[in-house]
């Protein structure tokens, strides 16, 4: 009996809640919203801010130093279009001079040939913003182009950098470039990209998300693959602006290359724009089918890889000597006067083989990069570590090391060693690439195929 008065009340107390629960729902008056506080801009009614945004060179050379925005307590992230009233957050204990209102830039993809370098004025540096075009991924990455336009008018040269994401020598190269611009002294335009592949570099990797390497699929295709569509809106929005292109990158999968350009030397409008690096290392090689060089080429914008370095670090020598060679060449092209650059050397031509390792082990090298090595001359020792039983890779002809795998396990058949040999223009060969094999990007890595560029 006590048991049952016990429910009762329990009872009741639960319909007595759930009552008041509901006629709160019900009766519920909507409320207006709150005046925003003086300091509070309300932005509901802003269009979005079209790009590109141009800045002066006196801003981005920090003549005079910029303001500092005050330490961000309040931030109105709402897009205008979506919600009526802005979300502020903390307002209350904050003194209204230290609350910014800051509007996130709204990115607008730049469609196809839409960089639009006409319309910039002479003599100024820009930051532009190149879409994928498409939204891949709900919400695209927008690729920043910086944007040298000289006073002058004059060729517009590319550099671009990162078409492998984990290629970090080139982004810092065009940094340096790019900012070491007096635009008041420059004939033509040059257009920096300094990361490519951003889906690559936020990864620490040279593929797209995918794992499909971005420079197999130049010039793209608009209903391909996620490669494909990138390469084709990437190729049309902002190469076809060019008149001669530098693509950067480095050595792969623990490789490391001395400045080296890679040229098709059978082109000769190619072969006109290698004599303008000074004394960089030239090396005959077609560019594979998909590669951002041989598309460009192939429509008639003359195109080397210039090749510095290691992945996945930052070398000030690669660095260095890439952003010397890019000024040699502006001087050359009569873009950009002499500052401290190279003479123009006559041009040494040289066609290349890789050293394999035979037996699997410790590599350990015995040369530098770059050093001119005689028939015979000791390249480095391959170890393995439970026999003990060593190999010698000897250097099987005269000739210089432009590239070498960094000291490693490796496995037999390991491209171990990257020896060039000076040779006549007109005796070049083309030799068949590995990259055209097939092999699928594991494989290639753990067989140590060389797929540098
Ligand atoms: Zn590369």
């Amino acid at each position: 009996m006590r048991a049952r008065t016990e429910y009762l009340v329990l009872g009741g107390l639960t319909l007595g809640l759930l009552s008041f629960f509901f006629a709160g729902q019900w009766f519920a008056i909507p409320t207006e919203p709150e005046p925003l506080p003086e300091a509070l801009t309300d932005i509901s009614h802003l269009e979005p801010q079209p790009l590109p945004i141009v800045f002066s060179d006196a801003q981005w050379r920090a003549e005079k130093p910029i303001e500092p925005i005050p330490d961000v307590v309040a931030l109105i992230i709402s897009p205008p279009e979506r919600l009526a009233v802005p979300s502020i957050i903390e307002t209350d204990a904050v003194p209204e001079e230290d609350i910014a209102v800051i509007e996130l830039p709204q990115y607008t993809p730049v469609a196809h040939d839409s960089l639009d370098l006409e319309g910039l004025a002479a003599g100024t540096f820009s930051q532009l913003n190149w879409g994928a075009g498409e939204t891949m991924y709900g919400a695209s990455i927008p690729t920043p182009i910086l944007v040298a336009k000289g006073e002058t008018d004059g060729p517009t040269l590319c550099v671009t950098a990162a078409v492998h994401g984990d290629e970090l020598n080139g982004i810092e190269s065009v940094r340096e470039l790019m900012y070491s611009i007096n635009t008041r002294k420059l004939k033509g335009t040059l257009i920096g990209v300094p990361i490519v592949n951003i889906q690559g570099f936020q990864r620490h990797s040279r593929y797209l998300s995918d794992r499909r390497d971005l420079n197999r699929f130049f010039p793209g295709n608009p209903r391909g693959s996620v490669a494909g569509r990138m390469a084709h809106s990437f190729f049309h929005g902002v190469i076809k602006n060019c008149d001669k292109l530098v693509d950067l990158h480095t050595g792969s999968f623990h490789r490391t290359n001395l400045p080296q350009l890679r040229a098709d030397l059978h082109n000769e409008a190619v072969v006109d724009l290698t004599k303008g690096f000074g004394t960089t290392t030239i090396l005959h090689s077609s560019g594979g089918p998909g590669t951002l060089r041989r598309a460009a080429s192939d429509v008639g914008i003359p195109s080397v890889t210039l090749e510095a370095g290691e992945p996945l670090r930052l070398q000030e020598e690669a660095v260095e000597h890439t952003v010397k060679a890019i000024f040699t060449l502006m001087d050359t092209l009569k873009m950009y006067s002499k500052r401290s650059i190279w003479g123009n050397p006559e041009p040494t031509y040289y066609s290349s083989r890789w050293i394999r390792a035979d037996q699997g082990g410790i590599l350990l090298s015995r040369v530098k990069l770059g050093r001119q090595v005689k028939q015979g001359t000791l390249l480095g020792t391959v170890t393995d570590p439970i026999t003990n039983e060593r190999v010698e890779i000897t250097a099987p002809f005269t000739a210089r090391v432009i590239g070498m795998a960094v000291n490693q396990f490796v496995m037999p058949g390991y491209a171990t060693f990257h020896l060039a040999a000076e040779t006549d223009i007109e005796d070049v060969v083309d030799e068949p690439e590995e990259h055209e094999l097939g092999v699928d990007v594991a494989a290639a890595n753990s067989m140590g195929i060389e797929r540098s560029e």
